[in-house]
């Protein structure tokens, strides 16, 4: 039994309104294998990184148990670099470069040693290179969940619908859940996204929270509040891979125990905006996790 990750795994740019930093690493599939390593250590995880990569980060996933034999380094091209500047809000952000690099050719390829995952998390990617890993596996795993975003709803709905139709939970935004659904209104979202394929939804509402929707239920886990946001890049991505996380080491897909994911994933991501890139996530113990879960169920302890 394992959780496989696909993503990508970059150096990121960024500028918030608390500082700016040129060059550090990020990459969806770094933030969800970090993330997921706090509940579960047989993840591997499948990606690409060019000559540039320090092998520093590397040897980090490693010592948090992150198999990286599926991650590939082209000698002769540099990393995926992304670099993101955030409005004053921190909600939203605009993208200032894509460079694909070793993304543009990417052809996902699952070791023998990872056949055989129970889990999956299709990072944010293209969706023609998650639905290619997905039937690359020789056996169809129990849940399959995915991350998308605005870039790809934009440029390539209609092989993004492919892989939603071969996914079981959708993790997106509120924003990109409007954008794929054409609906402003998120219950009206969630029905037209399901009937894309996922039977579960999460849509992300930054500061505002998160929603679960699966059948005719709904449920909801706020955020923190945090006195400081230094850096929202990754927050999404942590959230998937603590959820991920969750769900691998209980071993359990019912709606109920999701909900406990999604309180997990959600007090990952608060940590993982408190310090820019994947700083927090990296200087985290096991005790911090705890200590976080705890403010999050006193947070919304109705007191019934
Ligand atoms: P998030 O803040 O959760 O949306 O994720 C941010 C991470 O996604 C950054 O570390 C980027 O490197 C990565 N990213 C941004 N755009 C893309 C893209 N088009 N494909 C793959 N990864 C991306």
């Amino acid at each position: 039994m394992s959780l496989l990750v696909l993503g990508s795994v970059a150096f990121d740019a960024i500028e918030t309104p608390f500082g700016k930093k040129d060059k550090i690493v990020g990459g969806a599939a770094s933030y969800i294998s970090l993330s997921a390593s706090f509940f579960y250590n047989k993840i591997n995880l499948v990606s690409v990184v060019g000559y540039d990569f320090p092998g520093n980060f590397i040897k980090q996933l490693n010592n948090r148990g992150v198999d990286t034999r599926g991650l590939q380094i082209v000698k002769n091209e540099k990393s995926f670099f992304w670099s993101g500047k955030y409005h004053n809000d921190m909600n939203s952000r605009d993208t200032l470069v894509t460079e694909l690099n070793v993304l543009e050719n990417f052809d996902p390829i699952v070791p023998e040693e990872y056949q055989n995952c129970k889990y999956v998390v299709l990072g944010n990617l293209h969706p023609v290179v998650q639905s290619i890993l997905l039937k690359r596996l020789e056996k169809r795993p129990e849940l399959v969940i995915m991350d998308t975003m605005n870039f790809w709803i934009e440029s390539a709905k209609k092989e993004l619908r492919n892989t939603l139709e071969m996914t079981d939970v959708l993790i997106i935004n509120d924003e990109e859940a409007r954008q794929l659904s054409g609906e402003y209104s998120l219950l009206k979202a969630s029905r037209i996204i399901r009937n894309m394929g996922p039977r579960y939804l999460v849509i992300k509402k930054g500061e505002h929270g998160a929603l679960l929707f699966y059948n005719n239920e709904i449920f909801y886990c706020p955020a923190l509040p945090l006195e400081e946001v230094f850096d929202p890049t990754g927050a999404g991505d942590t959230f998937a891979g603590g959820f991920a996380g969750f769900i691998a080491k209980s071993d359990d897909t019912s709606f109920d125990n999701m909900k406990k994911a999604v309180v997990y994933g959600s007090a990952m991501a608060s940590f993982c905006v408190e310090k820019f890139g994947t700083e927090k996530l990296l200087e985290l113990n096991d005790i911090d996790v705890n200590e976080r879960l705890n403010m999050f169920l006193k947070l919304s302890d109705m007191g019934f």
